[in-house]
């Protein structure tokens, strides 16, 4: 048993250097059936080796992949994305600004603040993240509706029902029966986005479609309809969007 198979048996990873530099970690895999190369979130590359590869083989396969590799980690570098673990002192985006999560108040009622707004939380210990996305969502509810309601009122749209979800993939979606259903992670977002999505959705209830007539009506309620858009094709992955 040469090391390399010892290594693999033992489910090691083995760290090598592509010619471009960067880290791979090398994990054999009795299931794949093809040498795979994936980027993972935190920027680790990995390199399957399915049952009957080789290291070898793995290493070849990453070196002729080399350049989707480079490409794909200049993507990631450019996609901001939004710390896993909410302690005090980690920024977190809300209302469209990164704010410092503050401790308020310790003893027997923890509280940390986000600018201007102060949050209960059961302590300091372990990750402050579902409790806060808790609240932002708590928070949604009240205002999107209430923020809807009021856009719906200005266009002259009908809407039936205002729904906030906990959507992964996409800020808001509507149905003809004049439903809209909004990502409650918009109470993230700058005020400016979070209007143009409800306006987005207003206009389906007229035009239920993208097409030229849909973008002239977005245009007219909601000039800066571009910026929004720009603004969350930078910063949605900070919202894992
Ligand atoms: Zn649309």
């Amino acid at each position: 048993m040469n090391p390399d198979d010892q290594q693999d048996l033992l489910g090691l990873m083995d760290a090598a250097q592509t010619p471009a530099g960067a880290d791979i970690v090398f994990q054999r895999s009795a299931k794949a059936r093809h040498y795979r190369l994936t980027l993972r979130r935190d920027g680790t590359a990995v390199a399957t080796i399915p049952l009957r590869g080789s290291q070898r083989g793995a290493e070849q396969f990453v070196a002729q992949h080399a350049e989707w590799l480079e490409r794909a980690r200049s993507r990631q570098a450019v996609r901001p994305r939004a710390a896993e673990v909410w302690v005090p002192g980690t920024h977190v985006l809300w209302r469209g600004e990164m704010c410092e999560i503050r401790v308020a108040s310790a003893g027997e009622r923890p509280q940390v603040c986000l600018a201007a707004d102060v949050f209960r939380v059961p302590g300091f210990e372990g990750d402050l993240r579902p409790t806060l996305e808790a609240h932002f969502a708590r928070r949604a509810k009240i205002e999107l509706p209430a923020r809807t309601w009021e856009l719906a009122a200005l266009t002259g749209v009908e809407v039936k029902l205002v729904a906030v979800r906990n959507q992964r993939s996409r800020w808001g979606s509507c149905s003809a029966n004049g439903t809209i259903s909004l990502n409650w992670r918009l109470v993230q977002t700058p005020d400016f986005v979070r209007d143009y999505i409800i306006y987005h959705e207003l206009m389906h209830l007229r035009e239920m479609n993208h097409s030229e007539r849909f973008w002239a009506r977005v245009e007219e309620v909601c000039p800066d309809w571009r910026s929004a858009e720009r603004w969350l094709k930078r910063n949605g992955s900070l919202l894992g969007l």
